[in-house]
């Protein structure tokens, strides 16, 4: 492909390489005709690109072209939007991930840079590449469903490069809506033209100038050494650091001493934890030591305050990023302390557009930046658990609870309930010991958490007539019954229906919920225990409120709860020191799934959820309600035995050459039409295989566990091997096969989702 054409480049001016934000792998030269101008690197510009305009970044300085090149049209900012350390992270992660550097690009910068002042309304890359597609009647890129009068803004749009929203508003009724779609759906957004970023707004004085005064608690021992081991690899290049501390030792103690030690010698600190929304405990924590010195960066930050952030960091006026995998991006200056908690956390890695993970990138941000990285976990990887016993990262061990009540205690047992054992009815959730439980922590006054990791009420409705399934019409998944809100809900795409009266099938009125969710849960334990106050903590009752999160939390702290329901949200490290008592309903949906790493997170979510007990004064005690004792993921929880589980695990790994013992590249493709999205894999998969020889292990095309997701098709290829040259070949080589119109493929290096 070649975007040079016209200006000849014998007239003066200077070459830029540019990295177009297009999924291309190339990056190309343009010209900037201004006498004496030289824009840096990492400087945001409107090029031209075929018959369309596009945003891109300089990325170097060619000494020639190899044939004509074009002008840029016009530069963004008034200074480099990226910096170089930053544009050197998104290199090695363009490459390392198989992603185009313009789109990580892209991605590294915060939604709303560029988005204040004098606004326009233009096309995104995927907007500009849907009306291409539309201009020559194909509707390439389905899964975006546009009615009408969407596509005559998209065609508008297209054709006029950026409109003004207000002059659009007054032009047409309903307009500001219209954006809003095509905004919501990544197809267009706002952007200031030219004039770039504004000036930033004050902030809270210098750094540190308004930090709270906190009494420090006296480390422990173990905190002790932990902390001095990684104060004295500060400012001595690269060191990587493994602090595997149990649930409540004083890793976050550890993290915040150390970055307060990085400060003082001027330095920057970035932390990332796993969807920063649920904790936050944690982000106040930070905010309590470093008061305005500490920019949080979570996804609830409306795009002028997440600039706003990202700019304080860049000027070096505030010194500590806090947030979720894409502060990874974060400008902190002179970053000397890296760190990742609960580092083992799923969230870390994006699932879409550029599909990297957080804490890989990290550790590769911490290297470029010669900086020290803490990878905290209770439960941690077994990639890097593999990495301590490589050597490549100095394992540190927290092995008590750091509160000085618990300390002397150790972790609380784990009782297993074998449930083949008990004979219970429909509505009896609660194994008869668990329920015994529950009812002596209610009487002495303690609180219970009860963790079910699935929300709604009845996981899947049936007719008990002729057996039909009610499932999402767009995805290949049942749809749950939520009580609460009286709908069938499709927990892949969000399609909510009203409950049916009869079966839809045979029109008997004999649709029956099955299977469990926290919704029932709750409804169980109520009627169990009514004197007991109960509250549910999943997806639906926050709703993605931080303020009713926040509420909810504060609420169980305040001891206003006796009994807290809950999935996975239940597990986020909350430290609530009168939860005495955790009981586990079902794991084993977890444990079966088709997935290499399904024992690692149960394993990890058990324990971090039995974390959960014991915290206060009062000793815990951990029930687990199972129809399979034997898993290994319960078996070394009964002792809390990480260390057991993880060589167990590691062998078994090692005997099936999965990672960390191997590499893996998922391919994935997806369409409207079953038969074509099965003969595209077909051949990618043939073309993998060409490549690959005996080095890399090619797997399928198989149908995903979840074939249809959102009215698509979806096939899998699995690439292995040990060498990581040889399987990029082969994936680069499948990823060259000619795909027919509708259809994605998108490559997923070291996948973490198998669904
Ligand atoms: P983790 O991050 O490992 O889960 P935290 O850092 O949250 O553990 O510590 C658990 C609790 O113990 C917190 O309430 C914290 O304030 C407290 N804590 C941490 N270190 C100490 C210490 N050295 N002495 C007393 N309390 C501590
Ligand atoms: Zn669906």
């Amino acid at each position: 492909m070649t975007a040079t054409r016209g200006t000849s480049a014998a007239i003066p001016g200077t070459l830029l390489q540019v990295a177009v934000t297009l999924p291309v792998d190339e990056t190309f030269t343009y010209r900037d005709p201004r006498p004496g101008v030289c824009l840096p690197v990492g400087t945001e510009v409107i090029v031209p690109f075929g018959s369309r305009q596009v945003t891109g970044f300089v990325v170097g300085h060619p000494e020639a072209a190899a044939g004509p090149v074009r002008d840029i049209t016009d530069v963004a900012g008034d200074g480099p939007a990226i910096d170089e350390p930053i544009l050197d992270l998104c290199r090695w992660a363009a490459g390392y991930y198989l992603a185009p550097l313009g789109e990580v690009l892209r991605s590294a910068l915060p939604r709303g840079e560029r988005a204040i002042a004098s606004r326009r309304i233009r096309l995104t890359e995927t907007g500009r590449r849907l009306a291409d597609l539309e201009a020559k009647g194909r509707t390439h890129m389905a899964g975006i469903t546009l009615d009408g009068e969407d596509r005559a803004l998209l065609a508008r749009l297209h054709s006029a490069g950026t409109l003004s929203p207000t002059a659009l508003a007054r032009a047409k009724a309903g307009a500001t809506a219209r954006v809003a779609h095509l905004v919501e759906r990544g197809l267009a957004e706002i952007v200031d033209r030219v004039a770039g970023p504004t000036k930033s707004r004050r902030h809270g004085g210098a750094s540190g100038a308004s930090v709270p005064a906190v009494e420090l608690p006296v480390l422990n021992p173990h905190q002790l050494a932990a902390f001095e081991a990684c104060k004295a690899a500060l400012g001595k290049g690269y060191s990587g650091f493994l602090l595997h501390g149990i649930t409540g030792s004083g890793k976050t103690e550890v993290y915040l001493r150390l970055i307060a030690e990085a400060r003082a010698q001027g330095k920057g600190a970035l932390v990332l934890v796993p969807e920063i929304a649920l904790t936050p405990q944690l982000a106040a924590r930070f905010r309590a030591r470093f008061g305005d010195d500490v920019a949080v960066l979570h996804s609830a930050l409306p795009p002028g305050d997440r600039l706003a952030a990202w700019r304080r960091l860049r000027s070096g006026d505030v010194g500590i990023a806090v947030g979720a995998r894409s502060a990874v991006f974060a400008p902190v200056r002179a970053l000397a302390v890296v760190v990742v908690d609960e580092e083992h956390d799923g969230s870390f890695k994006q699932e879409d557009g550029v599909r990297y993970h957080g804490r890989d990138l990290a550790v590769m941000r911490a290297h470029q930046a010669k900086a020290v990285i803490v990878l905290g976990s209770a439960t941690p990887s077994l990639e890097s658990f593999r990495n301590v016993l490589l050597g490549r990262l100095h394992r540190l061990h927290l092995p008590t609870r750091a509160n000085p009540a618990a300390a002397a205690r150790p972790l609380p047992p784990v009782e297993i309930i074998d449930l083949r054992r008990h004979q219970m009815g429909p509505d009896q959730l609660l194994a008869p010991p668990l329920a015994q439980a529950v009812a002596t922590a209610l009487s002495a006054g303690e609180q219970t958490i009860l963790f079910l990791n699935r929300r709604g009420f009845s996981t899947l409705m049936h007719c008990q007539a002729c057996g039909a399934v009610l499932r999402c019409p767009s995805c290949d998944v049942s749809m749950t019954l939520h009580r609460g809100r009286e709908k069938l809900i499709c927990h892949y795409c969000g399609r909510a229906e009203g409950i049916p009266a009869r079966c839809p099938t045979c029109q008997q009125a004999a649709l029956e919920g099955l299977g469990t969710g926290t919704e029932r849960v709750e409804s169980v334990v109520r009627a169990l225990f009514p004197a007991a106050r109960v509250a549910r903590l999943d997806r639906d009752t926050t709703d993605g409120h931080r303020d009713r999160l926040e509420e909810l939390l504060a609420r169980v702290h305040a001891r206003e709860v006796d009994i807290l329901v809950g999935t996975q949200m239940v597990t986020k490290g909350h430290d609530f020191g009168g939860v005495t008592l955790v009981g586990v309903l079902q794991p084993d949906q977890g444990m079966h799934l088709p997935d290499f790493r399904a024992a690692e997170r149960t394993f990890q979510l058990l324990e971090q959820v039995a974390g959960r007990a014991g915290r206060g004064d009062r000793p815990g005690r951990i029930v687990v309600q199972t129809f399979c004792p034997e898993h290994p993921a319960i078996q070394f929880l009964r002792t809390h035995d990480y260390e057991g589980f993880v060589r167990d695990e590691l062998a078994r790994r090692e005997s099936a050459s999965y990672p960390p013992f191997s590499r893996m590249i998922a391919l994935r493709l997806d369409g409207r039409h079953e038969a074509s999205v099965r003969a595209a894999a077909i051949s990618a998969a043939g073309l993998a295989r060409a490549q690959a020889g005996t080095a890399v292990l090619v797997l399928g095309p198989a149908e995903a566990p979840i074939r249809r997701l959102r009215g698509r098709s979806r096939y899998q290829i699995w690439l292995r091997a040990t060498d990581r040259a040889r399987l990029l070949t082969a994936a680069r080589a499948a990823a060259q096969v000619t795909l027919p119109r509708d259809l994605r493929l998108a490559i997923d290096v070291d996948p973490q989702s198998v669904l």
